[in-house]
């Protein structure tokens, strides 16, 4: 059934004139980290194992995706991508497809050091490491657990592997982390790894999140500004979330995704799918749409197809955050694939 107006083939367009062209797969809601602006210290009560899309039904909708849907980059997320057995066999499946989309991970780089030559091996093309700081204590009061070195062996083997460019995710926590921005950059630019910090988002399990404690875009700017001369990135951004500057008149970038302060739904090009097989137009949605239902009764890759076809004919405009009748998706950001 196809709501008034939306296409019945092709690609994934809504009623914005946006269509979009990059997939994020979440592989798992489970963790190793606690990141306190993400989990409680206890964790989340976590999908059931039968709830969760078998190796060969994650890749059957990437491939519907793909073949029908006009995807052409895949970034596989999660919870933590890294914990998930298949992933190596997942990301070789979904590297074979034609045509062959663009292959990225977010991860928290725990395991990376293992299994970044293996990623590389099957496929992979990219990767980004969240890291937050390079204090060990910081990060384990940050992450409830004191896991920094493996991080950053994480990140020295995703370079070595060549899983370029290898970017770094930084989150600022005000009074906690915000005084380890530039440090940060410091660090990414002499080892060669791109960093982009990310503005705080209300999607915490917790649901804590307060717009006057979260450090904005601007504050970045402005801190950053004290210790680098920062130009606007001349390269066209198209449906990046991470506005871009040159640091110091080189080739080096640091790029900020303001969410909230300075949204980017007008450029959005991103369809979501849950571990447990629901799509999501957004990561701020409150719908979703049932896939791994349908797949598992039977339906046809056109009939999925049509599913997240509706699913995406019915995208907001834009997140919403800032109206008064903004609520916080059920789903925390763990449970979505961030
Ligand atoms: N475990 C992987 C990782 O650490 O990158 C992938 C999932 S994690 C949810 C993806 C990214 O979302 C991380 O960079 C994390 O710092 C960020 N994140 C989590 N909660 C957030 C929030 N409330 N606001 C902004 N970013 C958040």
């Amino acid at each position: 059934m196809t709501i008034a107006g939306q296409p019945d083939r092709g690609g994934l367009a809504d009623r914005f004139g946006r269509t979009a062209t990059d997939l994020r797969v979440s592989l798992t809601d489970r963790c190793n980290l606690r990141c306190t602006y993400c989990m409680p210290a206890e964790g989340l009560a976590w999908l059931p194992r039968d709830e969760v899309l078998t190796d060969a039904e994650v890749v059957r909708l990437i491939r519907i995706a793909v073949e029908r849907l006009g995807i052409t980059e895949v970034r596989f997320t999660g919870g933590e991508p890294l914990i998930r057995p298949g992933l190596v066999d997942i990301v070789s499946a979904v590297a074979a497809l034609d045509p062959r989309p663009g292959l990225s991970l977010t991860t928290n780089g725990i395991g990376l050091d293992r299994l970044a030559r293996p990623l590389r091996e099957a496929g992979l093309d990219r990767v980004n490491v969240s890291l937050d700081t390079l204090d060990r204590g910081r990060f384990a009061e940050l992450t409830r657990r004191d896991r920094l070195p493996d991080v950053l062996a994480g990140l020295a083997a995703a370079a070595a592997a060549g899983l370029r460019p290898v970017k770094i995710n930084a989150v600022l926590i005000r009074g906690v982390n915000d005084a380890d921005a530039i440090d940060l950059l410091r660090f990414a630019l002499a080892g060669g790894y791109e960093l982009r910090f990310i503005e705080q988002m209300p999607l915490d399990a917790q649901h804590a999140w307060q717009r006057a404690s979260m450090v904005t875009a601007d504050e970045i700017l402005a801190d950053l500004r004290t210790a680098f001369t920062l130009r606007p990135d001349p390269a066209h951004r198209g449906g990046a979330p991470a506005e871009t500057w040159l640091v110091d008149g080189h080739s080096a970038r640091v790029g900020v995704i303001g969410t909230v302060t300075r949204p980017f739904c007008g450029d959005c090009d991103r369809t979501r799918l849950t571990a447990d097989g629901q799509v999501r137009a957004c990561l701020f949605a409150t719908e979703e749409s049932d896939l791994r239902t349908a797949l598992r009764a039977g339906a046809t890759d056109a009939e999925l197809a049509d599913r997240w076809r509706a699913a995406m004919w019915g995208k907001k405009a834009g997140h919403g955050i800032d109206d008064p009748a903004f609520l916080q998706p059920v789903r925390p950001m763990s449970a979505i694939g961030g």
